[in-house]
């Protein structure tokens, strides 16, 4: 049988980059092993649905370059892929439970389950559990309860006394006594599916062979079992995988420490790969030194031995920052000034302060910033007098040469020598030797002389070489810069 995983968001909020990570790996063992990955809507918490959260989280992930094999907008022999349209099957698998003695009907009121747990909690119990009430039920009563369409739901028949196994592929054996175990509710009054129960029927239909998720769903794995146990099927292999922590904290990830939602870091000026190449590590490694991944050399590495047993993983975000400034780095000037201008089209139409007609002077920008980068979304900010004039710090101005009159004879220094040159042959090499015989012959310290012009042409003190700013400024903006910084001093 080939290797089948899937994932089985719930419409609920945004796509966390914690289900990205895992989606990761349920992408890496189906692909390694030519097998499919499917895509699967749990939407039965009706309660608890966000509008056009499907839709958001199916547009993210083929944003970050991961396809699937089947659920929504690519179908599948196993359609629908959305929950909410397979009420009837879970209906019908519950009363098949029923009919097999696994499952029962109760008919218990919100009151008296109310008042059952006040009573247990007054006995100290640790967890409130319900009492097999309606198990003791005749026939006659559960007819009865039905044909006077009394509320029901429909429960699971935990055994008394089990001890239930769990083979986890990455944690190994656990166990867990049946006595902890709540009689599940399988079908609510509503007649949706509880999760446990879909979930089940679920991966058995739709012929999953590895069910990988967050380590949250631990404590629901030995009442899958039992159902599986139930129905007599198969039981899917199981991969518990690690959850994700801020740094230097026991504490899922906060928007307070950044983006948590996996879109967010596409908008906050992410490349794709490199939050992909950063998750592969967050409870997985080869092994090796390697550290820079594409999806293809993953899905060749993968493999869940490597996978960390473990609860938390840390999400270290300077770690991120570090892989997207490397994929930054990796680009040719020319695809990522596509990058830049495709990301500001696209999260800030209304801010373009770039003159994109012009994307060969854009490239030029982007060459010389390149190696600061971090952020697709930082270009702004540190490019910015290339596009427009900058404001200048009176104060900035005199920090370097130490007073207004040295600064002055600095910049008008600058202003005769740069005046000379012909505009023909304004270009790095000439205004770079030039600007050293300058400072020679004055006598001006290279740090005082050059700090100064840089304010003077960015109104800031740290830049690419200035020189090279002012070969792509042109001659005109350069004198026209130091000109209106001689007016501020
Ligand atoms: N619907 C669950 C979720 O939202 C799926 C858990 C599982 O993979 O079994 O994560």
């Amino acid at each position: 049988m080939s290797v089948r995983t899937r994932i089985a968001p719930s419409p609920t909020g945004e796509y966390h980059v914690g289900g990205l990570r895992t989606l990761l790996f349920d992408y890496a063992l189906a692909k390694k092993n030519n097998g499919q990955l499917i895509i699967r809507i749990e939407d039965t918490d009706q309660g608890r649905l966000v509008p056009g959260a499907v839709e958001r989280l199916l547009d993210v992930i083929e944003e970050y370059g991961i396809s699937w094999d089947e659920g929504p907008r690519v179908g599948g022999p196993h359609a629908p892929y959305v929950q909410s349209e397979r009420l009837d099957l879970y209906k019908k698998y519950a009363k098949e439970l029923v009919e097999k003695g696994q499952a029962y009907y109760c008919f218990c009121t919100e009151e008296r389950l109310n008042k059952l747990r006040e009573e247990q909690r007054s006995k100290g119990m640790p967890t409130t559990k319900y009492d097999k009430h309606c198990f003791g039920l005749s026939k006659e009563e559960i007819s009865q309860n039905l044909s006077q369409n009394k509320s029901y739901v429909i429960r699971l028949n935990v055994p008394k006394d089990r001890i239930i196994e769990v083979d986890d592929l990455v944690l190994g054996k656990l166990t867990f006594p049946s006595n902890d175990l709540d009689d599940q509710i399988l079908l609510k009054s509503d007649g949706f599916p509880t999760y446990q129960l879909a979930v089940v029927v679920d991966d058995h239909l739709m012929e999953i062979t590895h069910v990988i998720r967050g380590f949250e769903w631990l404590p629901s794995t030995p009442k899958h079992v039992l159902l599986y146990e139930a129905f007599g099927w198969k039981i899917p292999n199981h991969a518990h995988v690690p959850l994700l922590k801020e740094a230097g904290s026991t504490k899922k990830l906060s928007k307070r420490m950044g983006s948590v939602a996996a879109a967010d870091f596409l908008k906050e000026g992410y490349l794709p790969e490199a939050v992909l190449n950063f998750l592969m590590f967050l409870g997985w490694n080869p092994g090796t030194e390697k550290e820079i991944y594409n999806l293809k050399e993953f899905v060749d590495d993968f493999s869940i031995d490597r996978i960390q047993k473990t609860d938390l993983v840390t999400f270290d975000r300077q770690k991120l920052l570090w892989y997207n400034g490397y994929y930054i780095r990796a680009y040719s000037a020319e695809d990522l000034t596509t990058k830049i201008i495709d990301y500001h089209k696209k999260y800030y139409p209304d801010a373009l302060f770039i003159n994109w007609t012009d994307p060969l002077y854009t490239q030029q920008v982007v060459r010389l910033l390149q190696e600061r980068l971090k952020l697709l979304s930082e270009f702004q900010l540190l490019s910015s007098y290339f596009y427009s004039k900058p404001e200048i710090d009176k104060k900035l101005l005199i920090e370097f040469s130490g007073s207004v009159e040295r600064s002055s004879e600095i910049l008008n220094s600058f202003l005769t020598c740069y005046d000379g040159i012909e505009k023909s042959g304004w270009e790095l090499p000439a205004i770079d030797n030039l600007s050293h015989e300058l400072i020679k012959e004055k006598g001006f310290k290279p740090k005082e002389a050059f700090m100064t012009l840089r304010v003077a042409l960015t109104g800031q003190t740290t830049t690419p070489p200035v020189f090279d700013i002012a070969a792509l400024l042109g001659k005109d903006i350069v004198i026209d810069r130091i000109k209106d910084s001689l007016n501020e001093l």
